[in-house]
């Protein structure tokens, strides 16, 4: 099938982010880091490139950017470290490839995208994914590299309180993910995440599970969520939409908003999931105050948006 439209979506994680807190310095700097990621993913699109390497770049490049929670300034766990995870998935064959609990990694999304691409397994976790990282000669780098001091006051504050938080004091969710429709009708995802503030070591959230952070087939959607990992993995939320689809001929829109909207609040579970379909429709529901997230497409301008 010949196609010609493209379409990229991506989050930077969902949650209460207050306006009150929000100075116009920070915020510039939260567009600009979704922008520049916008634009690293579509220049790959619009170039004729794969929606795979179109999700892998657009992710490495929020892990690189401090703000959000994943690579570079991922959240403190209970005993203080960092333990990442990462999920990618290409719509055209079901492959997929994911991390969790790594440590040192700079760029998560691309072991992921190793131990779909170099091994004959799906989901890799710490020491054994750390050994897989070095075999491929991945560069570690230093916990400092990790550190941010607002996450690590969180994490203070968190531990004071004996709470498990998420991302933030405002409970936010700093994940990051993208989907991607390219020029020969591929779809694709990825999803990496430092996880939750104050966590218990060894935990693992929603975004390394395929089929419930993460998730992308060509005759329906790729999705990547963010939110309070154990409830979408309980909802098992990007497999759901898929399903809804597939199953029941729901469009994209009716299918996100049905599980994001509906299913996910009744249980409690905040946050929300950009989604592109095989026709490039973009859907971004969220059942939080905001989430981080931008968008293009084909024929249409660039969206970076933040609030409802
Ligand atoms: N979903 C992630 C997790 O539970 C958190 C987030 O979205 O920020 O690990």
């Amino acid at each position: 099938m010949s196609h010609s439209t493209i379409a990229l979506a991506l989050h930077g994680g969902a949650g209460t982010i207050l306006r009150e807190t929000m100075t116009p310095e920070l915020q510039a700097q939260y567009q600009l880091g979704l922008q520049t990621a916008l634009d690293a993913g579509y220049a790959i699109l619009e170039a004729g490139g794969s929606a795979i390497d179109a999700v892998a770049a657009t992710v490495s490049s929020l892990e690189d950017c401090p703000l959000f929670n994943a690579g570079r300034g991922s959240v403190f766990n209970h005993i203080g470290e960092h333990e990442m995870d990462a999920a990618i998935m290409a719509g055209n064959n079901l492959a997929c490839g994911a991390v969790a609990g790594i440590q040192g990694v700079r760029n998560p999304v691309q072991l992921a995208r190793a131990v779909m691409e170099e091994t004959e397994h799906v989901l890799l976790i710490g020491q054994g994914a750390q050994t897989f990282a070095q075999t491929q000669d991945f560069p570690l780098q230093p916990a400092s590299y990790f550190f941010t001091q607002q996450r690590f006051d969180q994490w203070q504050q968190a531990l004071q309180e004996g709470r498990v938080q998420l991302d933030h004091t405002e409970k936010k969710f700093g994940t990051v993910g993208a989907v991607a429709l390219d020029i020969r009708g591929d779809l694709a995802a990825a999803t990496s995440t430092g996880g939750m503030t104050n966590k218990q070591f060894g935990r693992v959230g929603d975004s390394p599970i395929i089929g419930a952070g993460t998730w992308a087939a060509n005759d329906t959607c790729a999705i990547s969520c963010t939110g309070h990992g154990e409830l979408f993995i309980k909802a098992a939320v990007a497999h759901d939409i898929h399903c809804l689809m597939s199953y029941k001929g729901l469009s994209l829109q009716e299918a996100s908003d049905l599980v994001v909207l509906e299913k996910l609040v009744k249980i409690g579970g905040e946050g929300g999931l950009v989604a592109v379909d095989a026709q490039g429709n973009i859907s971004m529901p969220f059942n939080s105050d905001g989430m981080y997230r931008a968008c293009k497409s084909s024929g249409r301008e660039a969206q970076v948006l933040i609030y409802k």
